[in-house]
């Protein structure tokens, strides 16, 4: 197809924007070969494709309405109806499921909403605690899920991984009316099955958020909640390398009633609009649309294998460093390290691999004796290395790389360091050469010199 009025406009107002506003665009510019340039390693990120890009700086965007296709508040949409109808058939698609609302602005305003939907003021919330892994959307105190609810929180066992018995014995003395299961920094394949029978146990609805790992459901290489669990959320900008929005889903149970005698599908359709949300953002509709029928493909379900596959082989060579793996390994996408042992916190650790090229992120680990601004851990994932084509052979020189770093990082207090700078050079130089190696696809690196690392970063 040629190109016609939408391609035009985004590359005119590209050009408009390098003429007329050269600070902003030379901003977004230098933002674009950061991502080119830095080992991204943070595992609640993706990058998302060129075409999901376009659709989020489209038209659609100019779309000023409220509803749902066909029963809008306002005229003029009967083109984006069907931008949104195929977005709600393709997340349906993607994940097998009865029911999928693809207005939530986020993944934490999809957890609002089946919260505020679901439960009263006051009612108890079980969830995953946040410094065991949890997110803050699951009780946390910091968040209106823990202020207007009762909010009940769960760890982990010695071993780093979910107790289900004694998720059990909380449920039972505390009778939660939802359950969330599902985690920010939780490495390991959660049992859905069984955080269901506990659900049903106490009569209470579960609500599993695969924010991080909705792309290895999608690929089959983790277990699906959708007809396990009552409802299922999801953000779209991690693991399905969308736009940054939420989804919610519904399988097995959309027909059950709720407590207002509606259908759980009804209640949640009249949640998100107009319990929570106004206008939807129907240019991130269309990018959600984009992104779900990439998930569909059999290229994703491939990148979904290489994420795993380079994940655990992170984790393997790591471990064979002396560095402290959380669970002993992963399952998914991420993998987590103990850095309080080594004498550093996460802080220092995130911002001397930065200097060097390479982005993580401190992350809260169980009994951490920092608060979450400095920590003892790093959370890492695969996300973005495996959409460069890097796979298990890569991660030994990734794992050797980062642990030049943290062996040669000297700490000074909680938040700095010293990091002598022929290893902060080398490390940068190996980062920035791997980056070259492995372009993000189809964007091919600039062709002109990579910048030294960012002394300023230290
Ligand atoms: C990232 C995340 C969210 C929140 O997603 P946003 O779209 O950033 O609001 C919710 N739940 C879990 C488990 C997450 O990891």
């Amino acid at each position: 197809m040629t190109a016609g009025i939408f391609s035009r406009t985004l590359t005119d107002g590209a050009a408009r924007l390098a003429a007329e506003d050269p600070t902003l665009h030379g901003l977004l510019e230098r933002e674009q070969l950061r991502q080119h340039e830095t080992l991204a390693m943070v595992a609640a990120a993706s990058t998302a494709d060129p075409s999901v890009l376009v659709c989020e700086a489209s038209s659609a965007g100019n779309v000023t309405t409220e509803g749902y296709p066909g029963a809008r508040y306002h005229a003029g949409c009967e083109v984006v109806d069907e931008v949104e109808r195929l977005a709600v058939e393709r997340a349906k698609e993607a994940f097998g499921a009865r029911y999928a609302n693809v207005q939530p602005h986020s993944g934490s305003t999809a957890n609002q909403v089946v919260l505020c939907s679901l439960l009263s003021p006051g009612d108890v919330v079980l969830g995953m605690d946040l410094k065991a892994g949890g997110h803050l959307t699951h009780g946390a105190p910091a968040s209106m899920s823990g202020r207007f609810f009762t909010a009940v929180a769960y760890g982990l066992g010695e071993d780093g991984l979910i107790d289900y018995d004694a998720v059990a014995a909380l449920a039972r003395r505390h009778r939660p009316r939802l359950i969330f299961c599902g985690a920010s920094a939780y490495p390991r394949t959660v049992d859905f099955r069984r955080f269901r029978a506990v659900a049903d146990e106490v009569g209470a609805y579960l609500v599993a958020d695969i924010s991080h790992i909705a792309g290895l459901v999608a690929a089959g290489l983790h277990p699906s909640p959708v007809d396990v669990a009552h409802v299922t959320t999801t953000s779209t900008y991690k693991q399905l390398y969308g736009p940054r929005g939420g989804l919610i889903l519904l399988g097995r149970d959309a027909d059950l009633r709720t407590a207002s005698g509606k259908t759980l599908a009804a209640t949640l359709q009249d949640a998100v609009f107009p319990y929570l949300q106004g206008t939807p953002r129907l240019n991130t509709v269309a990018a959600k649309a984009r992104a779900l029928a990439q998930v569909a493909t059999p290229e994703f379900r491939r990148l979904a294998r290489r994420v795993v596959d380079a994940s655990a082989a992170l984790a393997k060579e790591l471990d064979s460093r002396g560095h402290h793996v959380l669970t002993g390994g992963t399952d998914t996408h991420m993998v987590l390290l103990d850095v309080g042992r080594r004498g550093l916190t996460g802080r220092i650790a995130e911002r001397a691999l930065e200097s060097c090229g390479i982005v993580v992120n401190k992350n809260s680990i169980p009994g951490d004796p920092h608060g979450p601004r400095v920590t003892s851990g790093v959370r890492l994932g695969t996300n973005v290395l495996a959409l460069r084509g890097m796979g298990p052979a890569e991660m030994a020189e990734c794992a050797e790389l980062l642990d030049t770093v943290l062996a040669a990082v000297v700490p000074a207090g909680d938040r700095d360091y010293v990091l002598d700078e022929a290893v902060r050079t080398e490390v940068a130089t190996r980062a920035a050469a791997l980056c070259r190696r492995f372009p993000l696809p189809d964007h091919p690196l600039p062709a002109r010199a990579l910048p030294g690392p960012t002394a300023a970063a230290a």
